[in-house]
Formats: C-alpha cells, structure tokens, sequence
C-alpha cells in the first residue's frame, strides 16, 4: 500500500469537503476551460449549460456535449467538478430579446441575453443550496465583464442570494489560455456566439 499516495488522496478529500459549492454558468466548452482552472482550487465547481439562445438545437447539443465531456475528462486532484443542464427553452430567449433582433453583437439584446441566463443560474443555484454562482461569459473579448457582473450583482441583490462572484477571465491572458486548453481537449471551438442573430452576422461577412 502506498500510505503517502492514501495520505495525500485523504487530505484532498477533506479539503474538498470543506470547499464551498458554486455553480458555475457555461456557454460552452473552450468558455470553461479558464474558468474552471482558476476556481476549482478553492470551490466544488458544478458547471450549468444554461443557454436557451443557442441555435440552431443541433449546435446547442454539440456544445453542450463538448462541455460535458470537458468535465468528465478533466481529472486533477484538487477538483471535484460535476455537469448540469438547464431547460432548454428557445422561445424563453425570444420573448426575452424581442424587439432587440436587430442589434448589434454587445448592445441591448446581448444584456438581455446575459440576464436571462444569469437570472436562472441564481434561480437553480439558490434551490440545489449553492454558496454562489457565476459564469464563464466574461472570458470573452466580445463581451463587456462590467455589464455582466453588475447584471449579476444586481440579481444577487434582489433575490438575497447566493452570492455572485464577479469575474473577468479574459484578463491576464484569459482567452488565450481557453485556446491552449481547448487544443488540450481537443474541443470544438464555434464560429459565432450563439443566437441565430449572431450566427447570419457571421454568415454575412
Ligand atoms: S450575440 Fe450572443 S450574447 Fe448576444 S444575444 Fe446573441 S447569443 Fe446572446
């Protein structure tokens, strides 16, 4: 028996029962890759593939397929990393876009976008007894981390709870080390944000 390699397995298990739990919002696989490597030292990390925008539903699937497998195959010992899919509900982030299909990629349709799925992220997180929540968002260039966290900020204030935890991932090489990851894993790195709006400005140039 090696009582050094049981010691260490020991002293890591009772060091992640002690960890908080948060539940971490994911657009997708490469998204979590920074953002699962910078917390899953100090919380128990379950990432929530919540992200009724994306279409179409065979490029939702793929993601969401692509993150999961990112979470079964990612062994360290200090994480304890788990998957959960939310509902996925299309003419939710229609209704919640509407009169906003025309904007811009980063303008009002995309903070509607941003609070639809944070809003439920809270919701879920708030009723499985999660310490806090967050998201995986703010890794990308395109998207404004300020306006994501106070969306989430303002959410953790209204509903008492759980906490949000503020984020920019992008921030010290971020983005770039998703990429490396992303090559690690060999995920699938799609083309254009998610909604359909996205997807025919990508078409488009
Ligand atoms: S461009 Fe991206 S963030 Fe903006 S509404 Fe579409 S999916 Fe959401």
């Amino acid at each position: 028996m090696n009582f050094n390699q049981n010691l260490y397995i020991c002293i890591t298990t009772a060091m992640s029962n002690f960890k908080e739990k948060l539940l971490l919002h994911a657009c997708c696989g490469p998204c979590s890759t920074t953002a699962l490597e910078r917390l899953f030292e100090q919380y128990r990390v379950t990432v929530f593939y919540y992200n009724p925008n994306i279409a179409p539903q065979e490029e939702y699937i793929h993601r969401k397929e692509e993150a999961k497998r990112l979470v079964n195959e990612w062994h360290e010992p200090s994480n304890d990393l788990s998957f959960a899919e939310g509902n996925y509900t299309p003419e939710v982030f229609y209704e919640a876009v509407k009169g906003l299909e025309n904007e811009p990629e980063g303008g009002a349709r995309c903070l509607k976008c941003f609070e639809l799925r944070l809003r439920e992220t809270a919701r879920i997180a708030r009723e499985r007894g999660f310490d806090a929540f967050c998201t995986t968002l703010t890794v990308s260039p395109h998207k404004n981390a300020q306006a994501i966290n106070d969306i989430g900020t303002l959410i953790e204030k209204e509903a008492g709870g759980p906490v949000y935890l503020p984020s920019n991932f992008k921030k010290q090489n971020g983005y770039k080390r998703s990429i490396e990851l992303s090559g690690r894993f060999n995920l699938y790195r799609q083309h254009y944000c998610g909604c359909l709006f996205s997807k025919n400005t990508c078409n488009k140039k």
